[in-house]
């Protein structure tokens, strides 16, 4: 069979730069096409301190460094380009980029995932001026400044603790009156006394001319809807899977996130998906890696051997 690739992975986050190390290392000639910079969500975070093997933690930005090289170094090509189409039902798949039309014999999906947006007023129109989804590359801005982080889970408390150490002062707007965030992170939040908290609120609007200058808020349980001055609002209240271009060629639940088997196997032969784009993903650094390489080997396994054998393993 004749193809321009072995195997293309759609994404260069964590998920889709491990699997290109498995999958380069294994002597596939590997393409990872990547729409903005090797990382994914790594790239917008600063220390990392929960993956296994770096007891001092690791930088975000250096983990993806590392990632990229490690994959080029077992001979995976990576390009910067966005695939705007795909075929995948034939044992030729084909992917759409700007410069034409790529082959491959299997497709890799780690497409990852985005962050929501909350929908309201100011939102749009303040982004880049005040409103921002991404601590470590804003953050500086706000340097002495008050700045309120909307969101209850993990990435608002850890992205909002990264905050204290730029802003006076750090306070979390979250819609219920409980944490969802993990409890050595809450331990922690309580424990910094530049955290406040506005416990069951929401965030109706955004104001400001040219630069975000409050919020307004409103206490669910009082129903009272008042203007909170801020300089800054950074949002982290979850992400939705990138599986758009997919849609209809491989199959999802209700929220757009992709089925696989355990072995990251899609129900279309030599299509498979791993990361935060897959249902039942921890959504971890760790997890993302893991399933990479999951990915890869299936990868391998569906080329060399053909997908029959591949329901053996
Ligand atoms: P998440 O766990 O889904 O939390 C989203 C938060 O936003 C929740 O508190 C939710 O409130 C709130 N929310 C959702 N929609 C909202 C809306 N429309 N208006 C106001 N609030 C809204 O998302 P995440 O914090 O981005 O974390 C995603 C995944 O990444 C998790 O698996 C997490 O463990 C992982 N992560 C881990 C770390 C770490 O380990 N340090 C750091 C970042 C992310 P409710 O609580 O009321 O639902």
């Amino acid at each position: 069979m004749d193809t321009d690739y072995d195997v293309i992975i759609l994404g260069g986050g964590a998920a889709g730069l491990s699997a290109a190390i498995y999958a380069g290392r294994a002597t596939l000639k590997t393409l990872v096409l990547e729409r903005l910079g090797s990382g994914g969500q790594i790239l917008n975070t600063g220390e990392i301190e929960n993956y296994p093997g770096f007891p001092e933690g690791v930088q975000g930005p250096e983990l993806a460094r590392l990632l990229e090289e490690q994959a080029r170094e077992f001979g995976a090509e990576i390009r910067f380009d966005e695939a705007t189409g795909v075929e995948l039902s034939g044992d030729v798949k084909t992917v759409e980029v700007s410069s034409g039309r790529l082959s491959a014999r299997a497709v890799i999906i780690a497409t990852g995932a985005s962050h929501n947006k909350l929908g309201v007023l100011g939102e749009e129109e303040l982004a880049g001026r005040g409103v921002s989804y991404c601590a470590i590359c804003d953050g500086n801005f706000f340097r002495g400044q008050d700045v309120v982080v909307v969101g209850g889970g993990d990435a608002a408390i850890d992205e909002g603790l990264y905050l204290t150490g730029i802003a006076s002062r750090v306070t979390v707007a979250h819609r219920r009156d409980q944490l969802r965030a993990s409890p050595m992170l809450q331990k922690r939040a309580f424990a910094n006394s530049k955290m406040e908290f506005l416990w069951s609120h929401i965030v109706e609007r955004i104001h400001g001319d040219d630069e975000v200058e409050a919020v307004q808020v409103q206490n669910l349980k009082t129903r009272e809807s008042y203007e909170y001055p801020t300089a800054g609002v950074f949002i982290y209240i979850g992400f939705h899977p990138n599986t758009e271009l997919f849609k209809g060629l491989v199959s999802m639940d209700e929220r757009g996130r992709i089925i696989t088997d355990m072995r990251m196997a899609t129900d279309v032969p030599g299509v498979f998906a791993c990361g935060d784009v897959r249902l039942y993903s921890d959504r971890q650094l760790g997890t993302a890696v893991g399933d990479g390489i999951t990915a890869a080997l299936s990868a391998y396994r569906y080329i060399s051997e053909g997908p029959s054998r591949l329901r053996s393993h």
